[in-house]
């Protein structure tokens, strides 16, 4: 499957990237992806595809087994700051604050909690939450706990956010509305987003590049541009073009499941 040309330069190019785990495992076999600086590019699959594996891959928390991950764009040095990384959990520390979690990631950088008082503060602020710094977690709501997370990434100014599944344990309303502020935050600050999930109707509602992805072994079976217009809106959710869409990508999925399934 030949992965579309990046029309913008790449902010990260993985070349016919192999993950075999201890056990045997094929997670990837020969994966190549560019992701174009500004894209918002998801990686759409089920379960075992290897969906996970790429995302902790170009964040460095693993190694491939064979291929590699190139950063062409001068400025971009991987250093552990230039992707932020949000989980399916939100993973918070429950003795601190919601301002203590969020100046977490300073704080391994040797910054004092008054060095990171403004950064920490106005990350919190893009998230809503700058009322919210001395709450701890537990008297936050599921949606309210995934923004601390989200600040949690952003507080360092990343340059790519990878998101992996960030919000399938959330309830339909707050998903809608988290989906509505991150596409806001990245056509304000024009990030570029690697966002996994296994729905195909939040895929089409944020991404501009929908990246298929079948299963034993996690390869690419399509690559699909989703061309309509931003801002998305609720409107765009209820819209005829937003249904062919899902359609001609819930059919992609379904050729990449059924070719599994026939192997
Ligand atoms: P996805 O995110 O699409 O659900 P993953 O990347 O989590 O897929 O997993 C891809 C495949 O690799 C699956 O078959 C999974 O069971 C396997 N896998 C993931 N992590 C490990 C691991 N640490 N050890 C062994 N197998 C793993």
């Amino acid at each position: 499957m030949q992965t579309q040309p990046a029309s913008r330069p790449a902010i990260v190019s993985l070349k016919a990237i192999s993950k075999t785990f201890d056990n045997g495992t094929v997670a990837l076999n020969n994966l190549s992806l560019d992701i174009a600086k500004g894209d918002f590019v998801s990686l759409l699959g089920p379960s075992g595809c290897g969906k996970s594996t790429a995302l902790r891959i170009i964040s460095n928390l693993t190694g491939p087994t064979s291929g590699r991950i190139d950063w062409p764009m001068t400025g971009i040095n991987w250093d552990g700051n230039d992707a932020g990384f949000v989980f399916q959990e939100p993973t918070l520390m429950p003795w601190a604050t919601v301002f203590g979690n969020v100046w977490l990631p300073l704080r391994l950088k040797g910054l004092s909690k008054t060095a990171a008082r403004e950064q920490v503060m106005d990350t919190l602020q893009l998230v809503g939450l700058d009322t919210f710094a001395d709450s701890y977690p537990r008297e936050l709501s599921g949606g309210m706990k995934m923004r601390v997370s989200i600040a949690r990434a952003l507080v360092t100014g990343p340059k790519l956010l990878l998101m992996d599944e960030p919000f399938a344990a959330l309830d339909e309303i707050t998903r809608f509305k988290l989906n509505n502020d991150l596409l806001r935050l990245w056509e304000t600050f024009g990030w570029t987003v690697v966002f996994v999930t296994h729905s195909v109707f939040e895929s089409v509602y944020l991404s501009n590049r929908i990246v298929v992805m079948a299963a034993r072994p996690g390869r690419v079976a399509a690559d699909l541009p989703i061309t309509a217009p931003y801002p998305r809106t609720d409107s765009f959710r209820t819209s005829p073009a937003y249904a062919a869409l899902c359609r001609d990508v819930s059919h992609a999925l379904q050729a990449a499941m059924g070719a599994n399934a026939a192997s």
